[in-house]
């Protein structure tokens, strides 16, 4: 029986560090509170093994930098990520919301919250510009025994859940799929391209309430996906561990991001982490390992 943890760990087991070099093509606004990437280059060829909804990081120069274009990381000993001889980019964590290979494309969305690094960079980028990223996570898997689907994200993380959606047998999306998200995504999400009755999607004033009345598993093999601020994250996956008695190992529950911390500052956190947990011998490629870090008090 795989499960999503187990085969999130193998495929990040065999997956090499990619790092892109693109241009940007335009950036336009896209429903309400988004605003859409658009990438373009040839080396969207070398990203051989797209995933849905992959996971990677932008890395933002300083915003004056005539040349936009980085050196990429490579890994240590340890398989983190080191940048040779630069001042380390910023980064922030994306998601290919899309990706077409034959035109050489790839689309990001992004949420327009007021005071981040990622929106200021939209806004002075121009068409013509270089973007790195790096990457690819792996943030999604469906084993084939799975009979029910949860699928959880706020802002942040609906981009990865449209994504998702989009990839779904028919079947499985119009029967067996139930969705929370904020009442703030419902223009986004009522724009994603796949066949969504409107009773799997439930709108909620914010993901913080109470709602383990509101899904009920049946007793069947049901996967989890949640992507979204920490200490959401952290409260809904003890609601699906504790009130809908879903398995851990089917369960991939993922802090998107920190109310009270930037984006860098939760990496460097969890970089520390990760060290620490590497020297005590943990397995980089363990899906667990960086949800529990991640979501660590
Ligand atoms: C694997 C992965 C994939 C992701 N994919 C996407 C994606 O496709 N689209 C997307 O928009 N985001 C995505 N995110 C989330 C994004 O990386 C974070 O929200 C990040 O902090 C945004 O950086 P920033 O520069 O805008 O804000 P930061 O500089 O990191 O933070 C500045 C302030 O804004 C607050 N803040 C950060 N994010 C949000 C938010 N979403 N809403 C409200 N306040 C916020 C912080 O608490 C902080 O106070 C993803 C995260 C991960 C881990």
């Amino acid at each position: 029986m795989d499960s999503v943890k187990a085969a999130i760990r193998e495929i990040g087991r065999q997956r090499p560090l990619l790092t892109l070099n693109l241009e940007v093509l335009r950036v336009t606004d896209l429903s309400f509170g988004f605003r859409r990437l658009t990438l373009r280059g040839r080396e969207i060829d070398e990203y051989l093994d797209p995933l849905v909804a992959d996971g990677f990081k932008v890395m933002i120069p300083p915003f004056d930098a005539l040349d936009r274009k980085l050196e990429a990381p490579e890994r240590d000993e340890q398989g983190l990520p080191i940048w040779q001889e630069h001042v380390e980019p910023r980064l922030r964590a994306l998601t290919v919301r899309s990706l077409d290979r034959a035109r050489q494309l790839m689309a990001v969305d992004v949420c327009t919250h007021s005071d981040g690094l990622l929106n200021r960079w939209l806004s002075v980028i121009a068409p013509g510009d270089n973007v790195s990223l790096s990457g690819m996570r792996v943030e999604w898997f469906l084993p084939a025994e799975i009979e029910r689907l949860v699928l959880i994200a706020d802002e942040a993380g609906v981009a990865a859940l449209a994504a998702i959606v989009e990839s779904l047998p028919v079947d499985l999306m119009t029967t067996a799929t139930q969705i929370l998200v904020p009442e703030s995504t419902r223009e986004y999400v009522e724009g994603i391209q796949a066949e969504v009755p409107k009773s799997a999607v439930t709108y909620l004033p914010n993901l913080t309430g109470s709602t383990a009345n509101l899904i009920t598993t049946g007793g069947c093999r049901t996967q989890v996906w949640i992507a979204a601020e920490t200490a959401a994250v952290r409260s809904l996956r003890s609601t699906a561990k504790y009130e809908w008695n879903v398995d851990p190992r089917d369960l991939l529950a993922r802090a998107y991001w920190h109310r009270t911390l930037n984006a860098s500052a939760v990496d460097a956190r969890d970089l520390e982490r990760h060290r620490k947990a590497l020297d005590e011998g943990a397995d980089i490629h363990d899906p667990q390992l960086a949800e529990d870090l991640s979501l660590k008090d």
